[in-house]
């Protein structure tokens, strides 16, 4: 592994001046592509994204045809740049093998912890196409012996890491709120004393919070939250409503501005199927209108196995409507730069050795969408190992990007490290960028376009921070 991580840094080191010129090669990973006349190529692995003022084709096709002589390189800006861009890469460099190592590597980072809590399965809604609740029995609240229990088995955990972050999520967890602080206390107050990062993150539905809670969130760092919305307030409210039937639009919204008031980071979701995905324009315009940042704006995929559900291809169309509604109606730059893809360590935490979740009763999951499922689960809190669920879990963790030759050869492998594993059971399911990565980039270049530039070639975006991180990290030793 040592051998590996050094190989790794020293790749994102070179100097390419010093190096032969034979030694190079296009990364696979370029996405090139014109908008406007403007040649650009965007880099999956890097993330980098360049304006070529030249014609990227052209220079891209001299660099493959070795035209490119060693001096030539060194004094050619174009070409330097992309090297630095990772869009010309040494031939050595294996760039399936480095994805690969980036995975296992964030796969077994064991430096920050995350755990996923389950207070309660129950909820005070009661939406049309929820899952939980249907699919077990037993909705009780969380017992305070299994709260100590979960805390303890978290502090276990947390010497020497560096961070460790409590995600609340239900049913809705609120409804369980005394838990929350219980563990969130505990949990805090051992980290306070051995200085590790400690943060909080709620999934709720947006319909309890008041001030209490509000002052709650700020005493145990419970600063970010995901709160979903399901279309205009007529269609939201036929979706998503009370266990009493009345409707939850009005109180959401309040409740998202009073967060967000009090310096909660609120990350709105929209929730989108085919019957209300037409209104994404209306839904932005109605939320920006309230006071809502476009920044926190961003949408959910419903997969019920319906006929109502859109089709992978049909939701990266929705998602470039988002883009675009969000780019016609808000005058900042900055929300958009937020969604802008991103090289992916791993799919989702459930992949990762330091994240589990708890349900009420201590039962331990990795994968969110199985919480609630006794067969599922691979442990508890008094470590009985389940040996039906375990090797179940441990193949959430154990797969590799060689796995599949569709996903071995798919350019938006580094945004998506092969997707979900759950649904991959049922279905191949790819991620939106598959269908609408161009559209996207191209929104992007029409709002990040340098007025005025003299160089040849300019970076819109640069290069994806993890490896400039372990670059900075290799110069700090
Ligand atoms: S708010 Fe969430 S948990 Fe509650 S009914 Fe709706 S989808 Fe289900
Ligand atoms: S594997 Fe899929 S369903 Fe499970 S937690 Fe991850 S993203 Fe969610
Ligand atoms: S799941 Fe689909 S989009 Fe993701 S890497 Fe594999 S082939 Fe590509």
């Amino acid at each position: 592994m040592d051998f590996l991580l050094n190989r790794f840094q020293i790749d994102m080191e070179l100097n390419f001046c010093e190096r032969k010129y034979a030694l190079v090669k296009v990364s696979k990973y370029n996405i090139v592509f014109k908008k406007d006349d403007d040649d650009y190529i965007f880099n999956t692995l890097n993330c980098s994204l360049v304006l070529i003022k030249k014609g990227a084709q052209q220079v891209l096709e001299s660099i493959q045809s070795n035209k490119f002589n060693k001096k030539e390189a060194s004094d050619n800006k174009i070409f330097q740049a992309l090297v630095d861009g990772g869009f010309i890469v040494s031939e050595e460099l294996n760039e399936l093998e480095l994805i690969n190592f980036i995975n296992w590597k964030g796969k077994l980072n064991s430096d920050k912890l995350k755990y996923t809590i389950f207070p309660t399965l129950r909820c005070n809604c009661n939406c049309v196409y929820c899952y939980q609740g249907k699919k077990n029995n037993d909705l009780q609240i969380m017992q305070p012996q299994t709260a100590d229990d979960i805390s303890e088995k978290i502090i276990k955990a947390m010497p020497n890491k560096k961070s460790v972050q409590l995600i609340w999520h239900g049913g809705e967890p609120l409804l369980a709120k005394d838990i929350i602080w219980r563990i969130s206390d505990k949990v805090m107050k051992y980290a306070g004393d051995y200085g590790i990062n400690y943060s909080g993150f709620i999934l709720t539905n947006g319909c309890l919070i008041d001030n209490s809670i509000v002052e709650n969130f700020l005493k145990y760092k419970i600063l970010g939250a995901q709160i979903t919305i399901d279309g205009l307030p007529k269609t939201h409210n036929e979706r998503r409503k009370y266990n009493n039937g009345r409707g939850t639009f009005q109180d959401i919204v309040d409740n998202i501005l009073e967060l967000q008031k009090n310096g909660i980071e609120v990350d709105v979701r929209l929730n989108i199927d085919k019957n209300n995905y037409m209104e994404i324009d209306d839904i932005v315009i109605l939320l920006l209108s309230y006071g809502i940042s476009g920044e926190s704006m961003y949408l959910g995929h419903i997969k019920t196995g319906t006929n109502n559900d859109l089709n992978i291809e049909e939701y990266a169309q929705a998602c470039v409507r988002l883009q675009k509604s969000l780019i016609k109606n808000t005058n900042t730059t900055l929300s958009l730069k937020r969604w802008f893809p991103k090289l992916k360590t791993f799919f989702c935490i459930a992949d990762t050795l330091s994240s589990c979740s708890f349900d009420p009763q201590g039962t331990i999951y990795k994968c969110w969408h199985e919480v609630g499922d006794k067969h599922m689960a691979y442990s508890d809190v008094e470590n009985n190992i389940n040996s039906a669920g375990y090797y179940h879990n441990l193949n959430y963790f154990l797969y590799s990007v060689k796995d599949s030759d569709k996903c071995a050869n798919c350019k938006v492998l580094p945004l998506c490290m092969c997707g979900c594993r759950f649904l991959k059971k049922a279905e191949n399911v790819c991620s939106e960028y598959k269908y609408n990565l161009l559209e996207i980039l191209k929104g992007y270049c029409g709002l990040m376009k340098p007025r005025e530039s003299k160089d040849e070639v300019v970076f819109l975006v640069e290069s994806n921070k993890i490896l400039q991180e372990d670059k900075l990290n290799k110069k700090r030793r």
